[in-house]
């Protein structure tokens, strides 16, 4: 009896142990977030409030202006809940990839597409071969993974530089990048940047004291690997950032985490 008792006192603490991490998580995510939820909530709100003033007059553009202000903070809104729930079930082991053979080049241009209102006019170059064969991903997951690379294209470069996306095959994979003329990435951070909440100390990018909590590129690891993909960043020779990940063109069994 005593051995039953024993046991069960043992899967009893196990069970507190678990439930002890992922309060902790939680608790870590919730702090983190909440300001940054809060920030496009105010605007949102801002902005609607000012269209229903009705002692005000505003013109056709003033108008136009707080439409597209509610419409832009509520895509970041958007962006931020789906990193969220992707880190969740990254971390509670419930992410599956569901995967179909796809073309790349149409989900990149589909990408780019409904990132209009953040990249404004900001310049996009790509490179991709016609011949570029389709690829085994789930479209939603690689979505999230194009739409977190190019936001921070677009945020911690300068406006007027132009961002560059290629795509190529190399060794049975596809390889994507994205690449940039910011500020790049100090060497000793290259690798920590895609820790969860880790964000590069002092870094200048526009309006990063107000936005970001440093999910975005461990979440880009997490749903890469459940495609079988590896994600690097390195610093472009002449000045910027380059993002790099990798789908596998073969897919073996087994590949699929989750
Ligand atoms: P967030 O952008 O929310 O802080 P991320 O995980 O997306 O979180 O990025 C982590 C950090 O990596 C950023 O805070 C930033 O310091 C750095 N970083 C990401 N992309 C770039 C880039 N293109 N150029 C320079 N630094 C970058």
């Amino acid at each position: 009896a005593s051995v039953i008792e024993r046991e069960r006192l043992r899967r009893e603490s196990m069970e507190i142990e678990l439930l002890r991490r992922t309060d902790a998580l939680r608790a870590a995510l919730l702090s983190s977030v909440s300001h940054d939820l809060r920030t496009p909530l105010s605007s949102i709100k801002a902005a609607a409030s000012s269209l229903l003033q009705e002692d005000v007059q505003w013109d056709e553009e003033t108008r136009r202006s707080f439409a597209v202000a509610i419409e832009r903070e509520a895509d970041r809104l958007n962006r931020l809940v789906g990193n969220l729930l992707d880190m969740t079930r990254i971390e509670g082991g419930a992410l599956k990839a569901e995967k179909e053979l796809y073309p790349l080049e149409e989900l990149i241009h589909d990408v780019v597409g409904h990132m209009q209102l953040l990249l404004q006019d900001r310049a996009v170059c790509f490179s991709i071969p016609n011949d570029l064969p389709p690829v085994e991903l789930d479209y939603l997951q690689i979505d999230q993974v194009l739409t977190n690379l190019i936001e921070n294209a677009v945020r911690y470069t300068p406006a007027d530089t132009p961002i560059e996306i290629a795509a190529q095959v190399v060794d049975e994979q596809i390889m994507v990048s994205i690449a940039d003329h910011g500020p790049g990435i100090p060497p000793e951070d290259l690798e920590r940047i895609f820790d969860k909440f880790y964000r590069v100390s002092g870094a200048t990018g526009r309006g990063t004291s107000t936005m970001g909590s440093g999910l975005g590129l461990a979440v880009c690891r997490g749903l890469i690997e459940a495609h079988g993909g590896q994600i690097w960043a390195e610093n472009r020779p002449g000045g910027g950032a380059i993002f790099r990940f990798t789908l596998p063109l073969k897919v073996t069994e087994g590949q699929t985490h989750g």
